[in-house]
């Protein structure tokens, strides 16, 4: 290495070349707006979806009426999106129609809410319901070029990978940008971010009606790409997206705004520190804000004038961490039971054991994703043991979840001795059926029965083939010592299951010697 001299630039430029011609004439990637495939939808499928958005029809209490299904509170943010959706979709299929545009604002949302309570998963819904691809990202992973974090124009561009390549359903869909509360640039915000007006910017540009490269000028292998169809086609292709009809939601807890509202309410600020106001005081409060206060809380008046729309979200409490259990469709309930279901066995859970988890997602302070914390502690060994186990039927009751490791030990005991009776009985049945065949008595002494119990257990043959495979020589055998002594009562030791035939070749040999 040491040794080697710095190459001339002529010469490293016609390497590239070379190592340009081979990779366009090997490359197998489609050229874009083909682009790597991500989903699974074909194109007929694709086709579809943007046929039923092109005809969209829906009216906003039909989207309200499905997001019941899933979401449990959220009164307003369901109401509002139900509007917003169908506006923003309606003036689409307008646009589209009379090829004509009118002017529009768009509907660009911003939801105030904790963390857990829906927002994802609201939009999520929404988003599938209409057939249009979602893409959602951490505010705090941008940076304003795209040299340290990512750029925000890759949201435009994970749009075309969620539709499978196909650019114009990408430009009909949905970008959710959250903890966007930590992109503003003042001294009101917990985290002071000196890139946040750039971040800000970025996002700006990306919500109004923007042409975004399709290949990103960061990914190397992009530019690789390009180089390569220039390379094969002659020509320079810069396939772009539009940003015009996508829409736009962010979200934040946004700490520190319901102060900056009630200060313009001329509300004394005592009493309105975040140790007192009550979380239904503060969510009116936030309620209340304009778009003053947000640019005091440290966004640019441009960017939060592209959100016109603002929502807060409800905190969920312990009856609403119940009712999502009880009731959504999306509800953990139902993936638990369909993980035990592929074992054979039923999962049942009282209602008063989804109290308990409810409450004790609670305690978490993280809204519906405690309830997956839960289900994980509560189930964690559960889900390991009971597939081993011949249990068909399991019924999570409040005292298993407040102490799931008791409660397990009671359920394999409870059902190792159910199962040991179970061959218990059957042992006895198998005295009798040899009695009966052979004309001799035979029993298992109890610590050889304890042996037949654990084999049965442990092993995959049923007790009567157990016992048949085990002492397969034994009618002969005890018939042959019955000849020669009369007897005709056979007490069958541990060391008949152990060494089933040394056993009765020492018996064998005792009686002829
Ligand atoms: P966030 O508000 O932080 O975006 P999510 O929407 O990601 O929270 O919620 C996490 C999960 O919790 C969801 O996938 C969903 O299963 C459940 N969940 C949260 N809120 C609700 C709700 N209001 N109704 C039903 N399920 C919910």
């Amino acid at each position: 290495m040491a040794d080697k001299k710095p190459q001339d630039p002529e010469e490293l430029q016609k390497e590239l070349m070379e190592f340009m011609k081979k990779m366009a004439a090997s490359s197998p990637v489609e050229p874009l707006p083909k682009g790597a495939p991500s989903g699974d939808d074909t194109e007929e499928e694709r086709k579809k979806k943007k046929h039923e958005i092109l005809k969209f029809d829906l009216k906003p209490k039909e989207i309200k009426k499905h997001l019941d299904r899933y979401v449990i509170k959220q009164e307003e943010a369901k109401r509002v999106f139900s509007t917003t959706i169908c506006d923003h979709y309606n003036h689409i299929r307008i646009c589209r129609d009379s090829a004509k545009c009118t002017d529009y604002v768009k509907q660009n949302v911003v939801m105030l809410g904790p963390t857990g309570v829906g927002k994802t998963y609201l939009i999520k819904i929404i988003a599938d319901m209409i057939g249009v691809p979602f893409v959602k990202a951490d505010a705090t992973k941008f940076s304003e070029t795209g040299y340290v974090g990512q750029d925000v124009d890759d949201l435009a561009r994970d749009l075309v990978h969620k539709a499978d390549g196909d650019v114009e359903l990408a430009q009909y869909g949905i970008i959710y940008v959250d903890e966007i509360d930590k992109i503003a640039s003042t001294a009101q915000t917990q985290v002071r971010d000196v890139s946040g007006a750039g971040v800000q910017r970025g996002l700006l540009k990306l919500m109004e009606d923007t042409e975004i490269p399709l290949r990103s000028p960061q990914d190397i292998q992009s530019q690789i790409q390009s180089l390569a169809d220039m390379q094969r086609t002659g020509k320079v292709t810069k396939p772009m997206i539009n940003t015009k009809h996508m829409l736009f939601i962010v979200s934040g807890a946004f700490v520190g705004l319901s102060e900056i509202v009630a200060k313009r309410l001329k509300k004394s600020m005592i009493g309105f520190t975040q140790e007192t106001v009550s979380p239904e005081e503060e969510r009116n409060l936030l309620r209340l804000s304009r778009t003053d206060d947000f640019v005091q809380f440290g966004y640019e008046p441009e960017f939060i004038g592209r959100l016109p729309v603002h929502v807060v979200c409800d905190h969920l409490t312990d009856e609403d961490l119940y009712q999502i259990l009880k009731s959504s469709e999306g509800s953990l309930v139902k993936q638990y039971a369909q993980a035990l279901k592929a074992y054979g066995i039923e999962l049942k859970i009282e209602d008063r054991a989804l109290w308990t988890i409810a409450k004790q997602a609670s305690q978490e302070k993280t809204g519906a994703r405690g309830l997956v914390t839960v289900f994980e502690k509560v189930f964690r060994n559960i889900k390991y043991e009971l597939p081993s186990t011949h249990i068909k039927e399991f019924v999570l009751t409040p005292d298993i979840v407040a102490n799931p490791g008791k409660g397990l030990k009671v359920i394999l005991k409870t059902e190792y001795q159910a199962k040991q009776e179970e061959i218990l009985e059957e042992i006895h049945s198998f005295e009798k059926d040899f009695l009966s065949k052979n004309a001799l008595k035979i029993a298992f002494d109890e610590p050889a029965r304890l042996a037949i119990v654990d084999q049965v257990l442990e092993g995959a043959l049923k007790t009567y083939e157990f016992l048949n495979q085990t002492l397969s020589n034994y009618s002969y055998g005890l018939k042959l010592i019955q000849q020669r002594t009369q007897k005709k009562e056979f007490i069958l030791p541990k060391e008949a299951i152990s060494n089933p035939n040394g056993l009765l070749d020492q018996w064998i040999k005792e009686v002829y010697e």
